[in-house]
C-alpha cells in the first residue's frame, strides 16, 4: 500500500526562527526514506480553512513576541478553532516554544498587553519581566508522557523568557534532566494533549530527537488510515550518536 501524508506548516514566513523549518526537513526526509509520499502545504494568514482541513501531521514553530502578536488574530479566531477540532479528533501535531505558548490561552510578553492564545491547550504562559533570566541554553529531558517513548530522552536548544503552566488537561512531555524546561519551577517540559505536542525545545527538535519524529508520523498514518502502523525501523545512525553526544556533554 502506498502512504501519503499533508504537513500544514503554520505560518511558515512569521513562526519559524531559530531552525524550527528542520522539523519539517526530518519528518519530509524520515517519511520519503520509507517510501511514504509528503505533501508540505504552507498555512500562512492569506491561506484557507479548506486547505488546513487537509492536513494529516500540524507543524508550527518558534518566533519572537512580535511575530507571535502579527499570528494571533488569525491563530485565535480563523485557524485556531479548526485546529482545535482536529486535534480533538486525534490529528498529531507539534507547537514548539512560541507555537506552544499560542496554542494556550494567553501569552503576557514582556512588554504589552497579553496576547491571547486559541485555547487548545490548557496552559498559560507569563513572562516574569526583570524578575528572572530568559531561559537559554542547550537541555535535555527524559519522555514521561507518551507511552510508545517513556524514558526516551530529548536534547534541544532552548531561548524563551516566558514561563508556562500547564492545567490539568495537558499532561507534561518530559521531565527535566538540564535546562529550564516550562517555567523553570516544576522540573518538566513540554506538554501533551491528545496526540499533540507542545515543546520548548528548538535545536530543531526533531532531528535531534528522530524518534519522537516517527512518533509524530505513525500516529498520523494510524489517524489517517485508521490501523495500526509499525514503520520501518531507520539506521538514525548520525542522529543517535549525535543525540548521545549532546546528552553526555550537558548532563
Ligand atoms: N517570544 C516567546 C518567549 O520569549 C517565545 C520565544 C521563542 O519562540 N523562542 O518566551
Amino acid at each position: 500500500m502506498k502512504f501519503k501524508l499533508t504537513i500544514a506548516w503554520l505560518y511558515p514566513d512569521l513562526m519559524s526562527t531559530y531552525g524550527d523549518r528542520g522539523n519539517l526537513i526530518c519528518l519530509e526526509k524520515r517519511c520519503s526514506w520509507r517510501k511514504i509520499e509528503v505533501e508540505i502545504k504552507n498555512i500562512t494568514l492569506e491561506t484557507g480553512i479548506s486547505e488546513l482541513l487537509t492536513a494529516d501531521l500540524l507543524f508550527m514553530g518558534g518566533a519572537q513576541d512580535r511575530q507571535q502578536k502579527v499570528a494571533a488574530d488569525d491563530f485565535i479566531h480563523h485557524k485556531g478553532p479548526v485546529i482545535k477540532r482536529m486535534i480533538n479528533s486525534d490529528i498529531p501535531a507539534l507547537f514548539v516554544c512560541a507555537a506552544y505558548q499560542a496554542a494556550g490561552y494567553y501569552y503576557k510578553p514582556y512588554h504589552g498587553k497579553d496576547i491571547p492564545g486559541a485555547g487548545i491547550f490548557d496552559l498559560y504562559t507569563e513572562h516574569p519581566g526583570d524578575q528572572k533570566q530568559r531561559l537559554i541554553g542547550n537541555c535535555a529531558s527524559e519522555i514521561v508522557n507518551l507511552s510508545e517513548l517513556k524514558g526516551t530522552t530529548l536534547v534541544g536548544f532552548e531561548n524563551h523568557g516566558g514561563r508556562t503552566y500547564l492545567g490539568g488537561k495537558m499532561k507534561p512531555l518530559a521531565k527535566v534532566l538540564t535546562g529550564g524546561g516550562n517555567n523553570g519551577e516544576d522540573g518538566f517540559e513540554g506538554g501533551v494533549y491528545r496526540h499533540a505536542i507542545g515543546s520548548y525545545y528548538h535545536g530543531p527538535l526533531l532531528p535531534k530527537n528522530p524518534q519522537l519524529a516517527d512518533w509524530l508520523i505513525a500516529r498520523a498514518l494510524e489517524v489517517k488510515y485508521r490501523k495500526k502502523i509499525k514503520l520501518q525501523p531507520l539506521v538514525s545512525f548520525e542522529e543517535k550518536v549525535a543525540h548521545k553526544k549532546m546528552l553526555k556533554s550537558i548532563t
